[in-house]
């Protein structure tokens, strides 16, 4: 067991053994998910911040939220905030990198954690923590930073890229060479035009390290901070094993009833997806929904992110959805009406009656009132 801790504060707890594969430079981080929570919200971190000097986690969201209104509410400007958990002074507050790639961990573990397009929507406008933005005097805080963050001026010493400090696939920066910063583990990596492995996901534009690393021979017992390579792959050699929660806009009762449809037909969910992939590819779908930039350029072997995968199969499985021949719906499903507002009504996230009557894949007839 090892515990972070600071004088008076318990800050979160791993427990790390050695893994059992032949990788003895691996060892396996258990950490309890309550752990992993929000104390203002309750849910699992979304884009955490840590605050310091206490060290406490919280969504960025939640956090900026929360320091708007106190500081509106305090009389004395001048005065630092309180941690909303222990109400220590808090010095600064950055995103937390290292944090970030366990909080993505655990969804892709725990898909039902994941809270709504909604919920993140809202969530997201509150957030303002960009980077490592401080509040108040930084007295008594010590220069080193407790864990690595993404900061306006980024030094080697918080962010090595591997191959500023050695040859690595053949290849070593110069100095003043441009940089890529991950946006999953907010490491660096050169910015190179010369080789065949993407650096940037083509579906949101943002760079993604694990695939590069792979391609240069650097893991993560070389450097721990850099992502795994299963977090950006080309869309053909992923393999999905359940339907993700965000599945239909996150209406469960549309989730189950295409399911049934897998099971009835008895294929694999990962052959659904594979055989609606090549339909992709052969431009037998229209692309308009699917919610990725480069719609026109995307293909199953481009590579793309964990997010944007998700989004790409929820698109694929809309389709599955609506282009089945009602006789093939389940029994319940067959006399189902479809909603005026089909896959944009709001009403489908709050009734549960309403979602349960009507059929939601479909598009829409009219407007929101
Ligand atoms: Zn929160
Ligand atoms: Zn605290
Ligand atoms: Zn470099
Ligand atoms: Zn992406
Ligand atoms: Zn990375
Ligand atoms: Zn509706």
């Amino acid at each position: 067991m090892f515990f972070i801790m600071l004088p008076g504060h318990l800050v979160y707890t791993f427990e790390i053994t050695a893994a059992k594969d032949q990788d003895k430079n691996n060892v396996k981080i258990v950490l309890d998910i309550e752990n992993a929570k929000c104390s203002i919200c309750l849910n699992l971190w979304h884009d955490v911040v840590t605050v310091a000097p206490c060290l406490h986690n919280f969504c960025n969201g939640c956090f900026s939220e929360w320091l708007r209104r106190s500081s509106s509410k305090s009389r004395d400007k001048s005065q630092c905030a309180a941690c909303p958990q222990c109400r220590t002074a808090v010095q600064s507050v950055g995103r937390n990198h290292f944090l970030h790639n366990i909080e993505e961990a655990i969804l892709q573990t725990f898909s039902s954690l994941q809270r709504s397009d909604e919920e993140i929507a809202l969530l997201e406008s509150y957030a303002s923590v960009k980077s490592n933005i401080v509040l108040g005097k930084q007295k008594n805080q010590s220069r080193k930073r407790p864990f690595p963050r993404s900061t306006d001026n980024i030094d080697n010493a918080d962010l090595p890229c591997p191959q500023c400090r050695g040859e690595f696939g053949g290849f070593r920066c110069s100095p003043g060479a441009a940089h890529l910063q991950c946006d999953g583990c907010g490491g660096m990596m050169p910015a190179r035009s010369n080789v065949n492995i993407p650096q940037k996901c083509l579906g949101c534009d943002k760079a993604f390290c694990g695939a590069y690393w792979c391609s240069q021979g650097v893991n993560s017992s070389h450097f721990n901070l850099i992502c795994n390579q299963e977090t950006f792959k080309m869309i053909s050699q992923r393999h999905v094993s359940r339907l993700p929660d965000t599945v239909h806009g996150g209406n469960p009762y549309e989730k189950d009833i295409t399911e049934k449809c897998i099971q009835q037909s008895g294929k694999t969910l990962q052959a659904v997806i594979s055989e609606w992939t090549s339909k992709f590819d052969n431009m037998e779908i229209d692309r308009s929904r699917l919610q990725l930039n480069n719609v026109d350029a995307i293909t199953s072997r481009t590579y793309i992110c964990n997010h944007c995968y998700n989004k790409f199969t929820d698109f694929l499985l809309y389709w599955y959805r609506v282009s089945m021949p009602r006789n093939l719906l389940p029994p319940d499903a067959v006399n189902r009406e479809s909603c005026w507002y089909g896959f944009l009504c709001r009403t489908q996230h709050h009734r549960p009656d309403h979602a349960k009557k009507l059929n939601h894949v479909c598009r829409p007839t009219r407007g929101n009132p």
